[in-house]
């Protein structure tokens, strides 16, 4: 019953959403199609997997250098003092008779997992010297080793920093930076997980596997197709030689042949 053509738009989209409702009810499911509805689940648990293995091995570490003092003596055998440098080192001059070793405050942090940082470890604070007389020697103050180190320095160069530190911290507490003497005297490592980031991660990852499994299907899919495609082509066109589609064997002085003779197979039209 052929329907009557109408220009009316409602009837119009009624009848198109009928149609793709009958197509999507009545449409084979490939195996294809099945595979591409096993990405979605299959990659969640993948997902998770692969986020905790980038939490595990992924890390970036970013060193700041939170403040920066010279120190210095102004006269042979008087005592160390420092001052704490605010511009281009360049540019200040040193203000001691006697300079001796420029200190960083700096602070490691240590971000792990990827491409979000769902544990972040803060490292305790480092306190590296740079000695004038030996630019090769650093000596991080604040390293329980580190009186070895200036041990072996004054050993080589005759230059004393076992001071180094408390003039350094001195220097910190008179410029109110109190929070840096605290952290610098108590060590610690602080490490804070996020676990809305590992979830971010595992979402992030879920899509991303989705789409690159999808893909992967849909080429293999193409792949398949197009290797099916040049094998019928092959068949015809051996078939229009007059020889055998799946043996070759010469068929010519055969007029209607339903039977390779050489191989046994039907051969059809
Ligand atoms: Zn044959």
């Amino acid at each position: 019953m052929a329907r009557r053509r109408t220009w009316n738009p409602i009837t119009i989209i009624r009848r198109r959403l009928q149609r793709i409702e009958r197509q999507s009810a009545t449409r084979n499911r490939t195996p294809w199609t099945r595979a591409v509805d096993w990405c979605l689940p299959l990659s969640l648990p993948l997902g998770f997997v692969l986020a905790f293995a980038l939490d595990a091995n992924v890390s970036r570490v970013s060193t700041e250098t939170l403040a920066t003092v010279r120190l210095g003596r102004d006269d042979r055998g008087t005592p160390l003092r420092g001052v704490i440098l605010r511009d281009d080192p360049a540019g200040v001059p040193w203000p001691f008779g006697s300079p001796l070793a420029t200190v960083e405050i700096r602070r490691r942090t240590i971000e792990h997992g990827w491409p979000f940082a769902s544990r972040t470890t803060v490292a305790p604070l480092e306190l590296p010297t740079v000695p004038l007389a030996d630019p090769d020697v650093v000596v991080d103050l604040a390293h329980p080793d580190a009186a070895r180190g200036l041990l072996a320095l004054r050993d080589a160069t005759d230059v004393d920093l076992f001071d180094g530190l408390d003039v350094s911290l001195d220097v910190m507490t008179t410029e109110r930076r109190r929070d840096l003497v605290d952290d610098v005297r108590s060590r610690a490592t602080t490490t804070t997980r996020s676990w809305s980031a590992t979830l971010a991660v595992a979402a992030t990852l879920w899509l991303l596997l989705f789409v690159s499994s999808i893909i992967a299907v849909r080429g293999i899919q193409s792949g398949a197709w197009l290797a099916q495609r040049w094998r019928r082509r092959s068949m015809v066109g051996k078939l229009r030689d007059g020889r055998c589609p799946f043996c070759g064997y010469d068929l010519s002085g055969v007029r209607f042949p339903k039977r390779c003779s050489e191989c046994g197979r039907r051969i059809w039209g």
